[in-house]
């Protein structure tokens, strides 16, 4: 692989995977094409090596823009750049059908029309849907679709579009499929930073419902090396579910966060459950374990340090995040100030 075009990557999980291509892949090149929503942060690209990673601002749904700037001895395209947050397909899907399904379409063909080699599109556990709180139930690549969410159906849609283009027009497509990533950079609506974030100021932590739902956290630098891996070496038209073995209840989370900053359990503030809220998910990484011998290299315990350290040692970069426009949808989210 020497020339990638990854979209997203000024977003939490694509800045990650261009730094750790750039490292892995000593000869390979990265056109990184991003619209720079509220999640996209030119922050993010700091440090990266600027002979070998170029940004160009443009929306995967634009056509016109996705085929300008999509060299023709491209090798692969891979494709994070979505709308990503749950809470806000609730308030509204509209963006979400535009990028995560007409913006997958539009790469889809101008991979195709640019006779790009292949085409990897990071997906999500929740296109499987919710798993019941029995341990022996695991997702894997055989179960079936049942996204319960707006943000969860438009990856699902976008999945089937990947499935489409490999079956009618031999695209050579992979699918990655992990579960709730963690780690530096990561826009602080979700979880792990809103808790490192407000623990810090001693401000409340928003947790809903009773605090009990499983998800199964991921290292970001782990689930890129995994991406990674299927980019290299994954059987085209193949799923790969991405996972660490790492179940944990949310209440759990906020509560070892909580302990790492020596701060108050007291700042747990439980808050109406989110409309439709799945209860569980877990992986099954048999799959990319066996087949590309891909092994996590973070645990929970060395992920959460490191991580939580990055954002006490970068609390600008918490900062400027959350000012502005967050204030907003954070107070309209949570009722709280
Ligand atoms: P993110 O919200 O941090 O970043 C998304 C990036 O996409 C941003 O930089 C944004 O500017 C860009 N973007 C949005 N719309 C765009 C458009 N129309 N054109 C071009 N760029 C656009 O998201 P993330 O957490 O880094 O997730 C990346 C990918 O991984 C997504 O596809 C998401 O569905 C998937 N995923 C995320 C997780 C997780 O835990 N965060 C888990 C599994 C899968």
């Amino acid at each position: 692989m020497k020339k990638l075009f990854v979209t997203g990557g000024a977003g939490f999980i694509g800045s990650a995977f261009i730094r750790v291509a750039l490292e892995e892949l000593p000869e390979c090149e990265i056109v990184n094409f991003d619209a720079l929503t509220y999640a996209g942060n030119p922050d993010n690209l700091i440090g990266l090596d600027g002979r070998r990673h170029r940004f160009i601002r443009g929306d995967i749904a634009d056509r016109a823009a996705v085929i300008g700037a999509l060299e023709p001895d491209t090798d692969a395209i891979v494709n994070f750049a979505a709308e990503s947050h749950v809470d806000r397909s609730i308030a509204s899907a509209d963006e979400f059908l535009r990028t995560n399904v007409i913006g997958t379409q539009v790469l889809l063909d101008a991979a195709r029309a640019r006779g790009v080699q292949r085409f990897l599109q990071v997906s999500t556990d929740e296109v499987m849907g919710s798993l019941p709180e029995d341990e022996r139930a695991f997702f894997t690549e055989a179960s079936p679709y049942a996204p319960n969410s707006p943000y969860a159906a438009s990856k699902a849609a976008a999945e089937h579009l990947v499935r489409a283009a490999h079956h009618t027009f031999g695209l050579d497509t992979v699918i990655t499929r992990c579960g709730n990533n963690y780690g530096p950079r990561q826009f602080p609506e979700k979880l792990i930073p809103l808790a490192i974030a407000n623990a810090m100021s001693d401000e409340p932590i928003p947790v809903y419902g009773d605090g009990q739902n499983v998800r199964d956290w991921i290292y970001v630098d782990d689930h890129c090396r995994a991406i990674l891996r299927v980019l290299q070496r994954g059987r085209s038209g193949e799923i790969y579910n991405i996972g660490a073995r790492n179940e944990r209840r949310n209440l759990e989370v906020v509560e070892a966060i909580l302990e790492a900053l020596g701060k108050p359990r007291s700042l747990i503030k439980f808050v109406k459950d989110r409309p439709g809220h799945d209860r569980r998910y877990a992986i099954d990484p048999t799959k990319v374990e066996t087949e590309l011998a891909w092994r996590p290299r973070e645990t929970w315990e060395s992920g959460l340090e490191k991580t939580i350290r990055w954002y006490v040692e970068n609390q600008e970069w918490v900062e400027r995040a959350r000012s502005g426009a967050y204030r907003e949808y954070y107070a309209r989210q949570y009722g709280m100030e």
